[in-house]
């Protein structure tokens, strides 16, 4: 198969990762016969350090030729970074925001999946974590309050700045269908998450998300205030399947869902629109506290160059061989610092690896299936 990939690296840890990431769909494309080719598209600090602006229309049109495009992560240290006395808009997260915009990319997938080897770094107590949680949290993307018009000014001598939150009925059936598709081939359970006691987007959210819910009879839909789906994540994960909910609840709930996972260096994400296009990164953001160290963990990224071969190329198996070869190593006590037994534990099986083995690894992994 020919695969044309755009590739952002960005910031911080992002080239680190982007380069393991390609050298595992490098040895999936020799072992499978496929050609995958990159195109490298700037954006975030490292654009705005090369054309003075996060994201270029030139970017947006390469994006927009790829039959995907695979990210690393963008944006700096806010309190260091000259990048942030830019305005707003010019800032790496911009580009981002522009990016999805540009692409119609409204609905965002999370797996908040805890891996059996990685039990011990789970905070949770044993008795919550059972036999592991697998959830999917489907955050909308495009509407909400980061796209909301917002203003800071000055009313009778003080400072007032205010957001607004805004979805139409449209926007909320497109990403509930979306979820609903998807419990289908899950365990057909769908929370949707809102605020409906207090916001009247959220009380629309919910009428939508019930209309809907009427042409898919097997999946189980509830409804949970954001509040409390913030308590449940850690009460009683494993009661989760697909988690639905808009633009900024989504983006707390799955941090907070990676963090019950153990590591931000394991989890992947893809952004989709209504065709088959995705755009795949890992979960994290550009760690810039760790950056150069050769330390981030890969696998997220790893795990999101799967996710784009299963869901953009229709390359199951390809992507079941990458899942399978990181299990293996994990198995075989391989772990990157952030996935360290915590002190205390058993690490007689364990070996800390930087970035660049990890990727080794699991390429060798790759080659013995
Ligand atoms: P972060 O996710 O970058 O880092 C949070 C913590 O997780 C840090 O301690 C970091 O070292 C650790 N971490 C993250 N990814 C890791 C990995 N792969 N391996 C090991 N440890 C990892 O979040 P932050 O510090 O809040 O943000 C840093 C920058 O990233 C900011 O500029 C922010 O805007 C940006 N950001 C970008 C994206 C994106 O590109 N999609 C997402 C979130 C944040």
């Amino acid at each position: 198969m020919n695969c044309n990939i755009g590739v952002i690296r960005g910031d911080g840890i992002g080239p680190e990762i982007i380069t393991e990431a390609l050298k595992v769909l490098d040895t999936i494309a020799g072992r499978y016969d496929h050609n995958f080719n990159y195109d490298e598209i700037l954006m975030g600090g490292c654009s705005i350090d090369a054309t003075g602006v996060p994201l270029t229309d030139g970017a947006i049109a390469q994006a927009k030729a790829a039959d995907a495009v695979l990210m690393g992560s963008i944006g700096g240290d806010a309190k260091t970074s000259t990048w942030y006395k830019l305005p707003a808009d010019k800032r790496p997260e911009a580009g981002l925001l522009g990016l999805r915009k540009a692409l119609n990319l409204f609905a965002n997938l999370r797996p908040a999946y805890l891996f059996p080897q990685l039990k011990a770094a789970c905070p949770l107590r044993e008795d919550i974590i059972g036999d592991g949680f697998d959830m999917l949290i489907m955050r909308e993307l495009t509407g909400g309050l980061y796209f909301g018009k917002r203003e800071t000014t000055e009313v009778d001598g003080k400072r007032l700045a205010y957001d607004t939150l805004t979805y139409n009925e449209d926007e909320i059936r497109r990403i509930a269908i979306k979820s609903f598709e998807i419990a289908m081939m899950r365990n057909k359970k769908v929370t949707s998450v809102d605020k409906a006691n207090v916001l009247d987007s959220s009380r629309l959210w919910r009428a939508v998300v019930e209309e809907v819910a009427t042409d898919f009879p097997q999946v189980t839909l509830e409804h949970m205030l954001v509040d409390n789906a913030a308590m449940q994540l850690v009460k009683d994960p494993k009661q989760f399947d697909v988690i639905l909910t808009e633009n900024m609840f989504g983006d707390i709930l799955s941090d907070e869902a990676s963090m019950v996972t153990g590591s931000i260096g394991m989890l992947s994400s893809a952004s989709f629109n209504e065709s088959k296009f995705g755009l795949y990164e890992p979960s994290g953001g550009s760690a810039p506290d760790i950056a150069g160290k050769g330390i981030a963990n890969p696998i997220a990224t790893i795990l999101s160059a799967g996710m784009m071969l299963r869901y953009s190329f229709g390359l199951e198996l390809e992507a079941d061989v990458i899942e399978k070869a990181i299990n293996n190593v994990l198995d075989r006590g391989f772990r990157t610092i952030d996935i360290m037994p915590m002190p205390g534990e058993d690490t007689s099986n364990i070996t800390q690896v930087g970035t660049v083995d990890m990727g080794d690894l699991i390429c060798r992994a790759i080659d013995t299936f």
